[in-house]
């Protein structure tokens, strides 16, 4: 049976570093996340990065706006967080309408404070390997929950299922960086099944629910499922390390894009959903959220 590699407890571990540090701050580090319309899943999203920020000591300013905004008035609120010295780091949450131009408003952030680490100047720092721009939080995530579980990467076979901007892209290039050997499918490969065997490192993020099964993967390997899908079910409580409820429980239930209960019993190792990567994602937005307030500061 794989090894579960619990995102919540590095995620703790994080949260308990980062609010060593901000307690010894004199001023706190403060992130804006902007939200454009009332997405539930963009609200739960919201809400555990507010948990986090309070968790740690920092602020998070959510600040929401009609799904009508134009593109002019949200990037003039975008240019006018950018120019406050007390605000450290500034997202958009995505997804946004498709009226708006998703490109030219990320851009908009100024890349020191784009603590998401998707400006077009971020990324092509990513791509440079160059260590002064921010790492897309989830892309962080999984590379430091793979750290702490001390899961090699250097000259290993990395194959990313999903080329997305957000997340498949950028953790493909971090992992080359990281001197892998990286393959990125996607909606058109062929022979997925083929191709996922072959890895040592299988990072999923398609957004597909059970999309990996027991005929994609082989012993050995370890899985790191990003997915993050709602599907009806029975209602499901994830449990938090403290005991709290951490997802929504109305009926419906959180799962990745692996059929975990059957390809835990083949793989080596394995993030759960939830307790994986989300934690995971949440905690490096606020390490970025730090460095961004040290070189700010
Ligand atoms: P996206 O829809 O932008 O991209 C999905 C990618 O998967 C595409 O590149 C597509 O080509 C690929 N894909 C789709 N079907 C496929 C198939 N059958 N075979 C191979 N590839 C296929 O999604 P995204 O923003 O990259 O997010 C992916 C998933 O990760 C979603 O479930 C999202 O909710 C989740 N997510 C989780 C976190 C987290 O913190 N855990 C963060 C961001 C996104």
């Amino acid at each position: 049976m794989a090894k579960i590699l619990d995102g919540r407890i590095v995620r703790d571990k994080i949260a308990q570093k980062l609010s060593t540090q901000i307690s010894s701050l004199r001023t706190k580090p403060k992130l804006a996340i902007l939200q454009v319309g009332d997405l539930a899943q963009s609200n739960t999203y919201i809400r555990q990065k507010m948990l986090f920020g309070q968790k740690i000591g920092a602020i998070v300013d959510h600040q929401k706006f009609p799904a009508g905004i134009t593109q002019k008035d949200l990037i003039s609120k975008l240019y006018s967080l950018n120019s406050i010295p007390s605000t450290h780091g500034i997202i958009v949450q995505m997804p946004i309408p498709k009226s708006l131009d998703k490109d030219q408003i990320i851009d908009s952030i100024s890349p020191q404070k784009d603590v998401d680490g998707l400006t077009s100047i971020n990324l092509k720092l990513l791509w440079e390997n160059r260590k002064e721009g921010h790492i897309p939080a989830t892309t962080k995530g999984i590379l430091t929950l793979l750290d702490y579980y001390k899961i090699p990467i250097a000259g290993k076979h990395v194959v990313v299922v999903g080329r997305s901007f957000l997340v498949g892209k950028p953790t493909a290039l971090a992992f080359l960086n990281r001197d892998a050997t990286v393959t990125i499918t996607h909606s058109k490969s062929k022979n997925l099944p083929s191709i996922t065997k072959t890895a040592n490192i299988l990072v999923v993020a398609a957004g597909k629910a059970k999309l990996i099964g027991r005929n994609h993967v082989s012993s050995g390997q370890v899985v790191v499922d990003v997915g993050i899908n709602v599907i009806n079910d029975k209602p499901s409580f994830a449990k938090a390390t403290d005991g709290k409820p951490e997802t929504e429980p109305v009926g419906r239930k959180l799962v990745g894009d692996v059929d975990f209960e059957s390809v835990r019993k083949i793989v080596a190792a394995i993030t759960p959903v939830p307790g994986g990567i989300g934690p995971m994602t949440v905690a490096s937005l606020f390490e970025n959220l730090l460095e961004a307030y040290k070189r700010q500061t």
